[in-house]
């Protein structure tokens, strides 16, 4: 499998993963034309993208999916909570609905839905498995569960929230309602929750890369992550950043 990060952050998210002869969106929440561009940069025909699977309604994950998948006649799988709570119009596209706990295959991939804690309407967190291999994601949720660890323990790969550093949100002039919203249980996961997460996943000695995703680009510095990365134990685990404007590196898993 391969994995590609094509953006990621408050301004929109997509994350590429292929294995065998399948190609696979999780979110489509930058334009549909930035997609195509950054397919296109690794070599990647839009037009070959079996599925874009979305894992809640909030725009930086949806706004590109209309266009993209309606231009590519590629079909939307979606719970039928977020469905529902769309603010765009996607009755012309072709919806495939799935429910958290029940694993769908889309042609050589098999992909597990689950409930992570977040202010959507439902919010998923997916393991994609390939054969042996498998890819966990996760780019937006208040806080971590024993559920999550379950699902991620047997992954190679991991795209993992680490929004904010606890500090920079704090002194920030964001309202209070905001912050709170943030730090909350269904907000976003703070570097110290998500190294704390990476920290747990790797004692099971299978994971070796993550990538670190949505990263407040006002609450948040690498600087700050390469802190948490210095301290962090166990230096088999690779662990890189994503960005807004720049596709991560591909992941061979
Ligand atoms: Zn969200
Ligand atoms: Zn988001």
């Amino acid at each position: 499998m391969n994995l590609c990060v094509l953006a990621s952050g408050s301004k929109g998210n997509s994350t590429y993963i292929t294995g065998n002869d399948t190609n696979i969106l999780i979110d489509a929440g930058i334009n549909a034309k930035t997609i195509s561009t950054r397919l296109e940069s690794i070599n990647v025909n839009p037009g070959t993208i079996d599925a874009v699977i979305i894992s809640h309604e909030h725009g930086d994950h949806t706004d590109g999916v209309k266009v993209f998948c309606k231009k590519y006649n590629i079909p939307v799988y979606v719970t039928y909570q977020t469905f529902r709570s769309i603010r765009h119009d996607w009755s012309d596209l072709n919806i495939v609905n799935f429910e958290h706990g029940k694993s769908f295959k889309i042609k050589s991939l098999t992909i597990k839905p689950f409930y992570v804690s977040h202010d959507a309407y439902s919010t998923s967190a997916f393991v994609v498995k390939n054969g042996d291999k498998s890819i966990g994601i996760a780019t937006d949720l208040g806080d971590f569960s024993q559920l999550l660890i379950q699902n991620f323990k047997s992954c190679t790969a991991l795209v993992l929230e680490s929004n904010y550093e606890d500090e920079l949100l704090m002194r920030s002039t964001y309202p209070w309602n905001i912050k709170k919203r943030i730090r909350g249980q269904r907000g976003h996961l703070s570097n110290k929750r998500s190294f704390e997460l990476i920290k747990k996943i790797s004692e099971f000695n299978v994971l070796q890369n993550v990538l670190l995703a949505h990263i407040s680009q006002e609450n948040n510095s690498e600087e700050h992550i390469l802190k948490h990365l210095k301290s962090f134990p166990n230096k088999h685990v690779k662990i890189l950043l994503t960005a807004q404007d720049n596709i991560s590196e591909i992941i061979d898993i």
